[in-house]
């Protein structure tokens, strides 16, 4: 694990919602991305955030909550 990133998990779980446009939009925790990332079985592949913890930003599994494609890729504001 990289030195510092229990400490960026953590605040990622401060960080409930994205603003998108002007609106906020609840951020989708692990396990709630509409397709399986194996979240029943372990950590995030990614991000190593556990069930129902939000990722941390720039993780690649997290969905964008406007659209519910990915988050680091669509093509909302962040
Ligand atoms: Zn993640
Ligand atoms: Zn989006």
């Amino acid at each position: 694990m990289i030195e510092g990133w229990p400490e960026k998990i953590l605040a990622a779980q401060e960080q409930t919602h994205y603003e998108i446009s002007g609106e906020d939009f609840s951020r989708i925790p692990f396990g709630r991305e509409g397709n399986d990332w194996g979240a029943d079985t372990g950590p995030c592949h990614d991000c190593r955030v556990i069930k129902g913890q939000f990722h941390v930003v720039g993780c690649d599994v997290e969905r964008c909550p406007r659209c519910q494609g990915q988050a680091i890729s669509c093509e909302c504001d962040d």
